[in-house]
Formats: structure tokens, sequence, C-alpha cells
């Protein structure tokens, strides 16, 4: 039967791809199929569902400071001191793959004009984790904006302290404590902007002791997730919990702000801070 027959003989699977990667990407909320360039213009959040997807360091870089960040810090690497077994192969992995030496970038840039001291953090960099590198850059941050005497600014993104790294990760829980400790004594503010996720060891340290504390809609925020918590009480948690509009409800954060409105919202909490007198 003649009109049965397949009249166009199906390309190769490699002639068949006629829309590049990247182009489409589906919404991790609502399943929506957006369109590349169009999420780009709308900061990378879904329109139909409002879900945030993950910028990383530089995305907040781009989206938040007038002309860039003047990095200190570039070459600082994590070592291997617990010989941790694949460590260093993963780590060597991650930074030809992302391009990043650490979970954090940090250094000086302008925002609406006021110079800060600002450091974002990046999921994709082993979880956000941190290790004593990305421990020591928070720390010299803050140092850095005391010297200065210039606001501080830390977008965070994490899965808590950097597993491979032990004991020495979680005393950079402490550390960065201390030298915000010293930011509050000389009375220069810190804004701390919390992104899906920041959990655990970043969360129960510097992240969680902003003079005000936003964070994107949606975020996951908490020390241990939900599943631990509810084996460890044997209790059902409440709905929502550990989510922003949860923890700001309970008055964890101060407020939750859209990404579009980011930039404007940290420019008025400098002016309050800066401009009051
Ligand atoms: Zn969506």
């Amino acid at each position: 039967m003649k009109w049965f027959r397949r009249k166009r003989k199906l390309k190769p699977p490699e002639e068949r791809k006629t829309v590049p990667d990247g182009l489409w990407q589906k919404c991790k909320g609502c399943g929506e199929i957006l369109y590349g360039k169009e999420l780009e213009r709308n900061h990378h959040v879904c329109k139909k569902c409002g879900f945030h997807f993950r910028i990383g360091s530089s995305g907040y870089v781009k989206i938040l400071l007038d002309d860039g960040l003047t990095e200190h810090d570039v070459m600082l690497s994590p070592l291997d001191p617990l010989k941790f077994d694949g460590y260093p192969r993963k780590i060597r992995e991650i930074q030809e793959r992302t391009g990043l030496k650490e979970a954090i970038i940090a250094g000086e840039g302008m925002i609406g004009g006021f110079e800060v001291e600002f450091a974002a953090m990046d999921f994709s960099f082993v979880g956000g984790s941190m290790g004593s590198v990305v421990g020591e850059k928070v720390k010299r941050a803050i140092l850095r904006a005391k010297g200065k005497k210039i606001p501080l600014i830390i977008v965070s993104s994490s899965g808590g302290a950097r597993m491979q790294e032990g004991i020495l990760s979680l005393m950079q829980m402490a550390k960065t404590g201390s030298a915000l400790a010293e930011l509050e004594e000389a009375r220069i503010p810190f804004i701390s902007i919390l992104t899906n996720p920041t959990t655990a060891g970043v969360m129960a340290s510097y992240s969680s002791i902003g003079d005000i504390i936003i964070s994107e809609p949606g975020a996951l925020l908490g020390f241990a997730g939900p599943r631990v918590i509810e084996q460890t009480i044997k209790q059902k948690l409440p709905e929502g919990f550990q989510k922003a509009q949860f923890l700001l409800e309970h008055g964890f954060i101060d407020i939750i702000v859209e990404r579009k409105d980011l930039k404007d919202t940290i420019i008025k909490v400098l002016r309050f801070f800066l401009e009051k007198n």
C-alpha cells in the first residue's frame, strides 16, 4: 500500500535537533516550558508561577551591582587537610566545570551609588558548602567592611558545612560569627540575602545574623532538613515549614523580596542605614 509508505526518512538523531541547548527550560515550579531569552529578561523567574531559578554568584553581581565586583582573595583555593578520598579531584573537576575557585566570591562594588562589601555564594560549587576557604573569604569580607566602614552584603545559597573538611568546616561557623560580632560593635550594617536553599552550617552562622534578613520567595531555609526533623521528633511538621513565607510569619526573616525588586530594596535599606541623619 503506497499511501502508507513513509515519504520522508527520519533524519539521524544528531541532525534532528533544531533547538539548541538552553533555549528552552522547563520550570521546576509549574512545569511550564519557558523561552530562555524571556526567562533571562525576567531575572530567571518563571512568569507563570514565580519560581526563582538559580542564577549563581555571577548572576547576583550582574543584577545587584552598578559596575561589577572588584574581587578579593581570588586565588584562595581549597586544600585537603583530612586527605579525604577523592576530594582534590572533585574540587578540580568542579573548578573546571564552573570556572569558579570556590563556592563564594567576595569584594567591593557599588549598589545605587553606595560603596559596599559584597559576597555571593554559588550552590553549583559542592552545594555551596562552607569549607575553610569559604569561611576565610567571608571573614575577610567582614573585616574589610569594618576597616573601610562600608556596609556588608552577603547573598547566601548553601547546603551547609563542607563534609570533606570535617571539623575545620564547622570551625568556620564560630570564625565568621565572631568577625560579625566585631562588625556589629563597629556599628556597620550587614544585610543578609537568603536564596534557595540556605541551610545547615551557613544558615546557623552568618546568614541568619544579618541586621536585615531578606529572602527570595519560596526559598528553603533552615538547619536540618524537614525529613530529618520529622524522624527525630516523631511528629509531622506544619505545612510550608522552613519555606521563606513560614519564616517571615514567625519573625525569623524581615522581608521576602522578588528578585526583580531586590536591588531597589537593598538601596532603600542602605539609605535607611546611611542617610537617616
Ligand atoms: Zn513556573
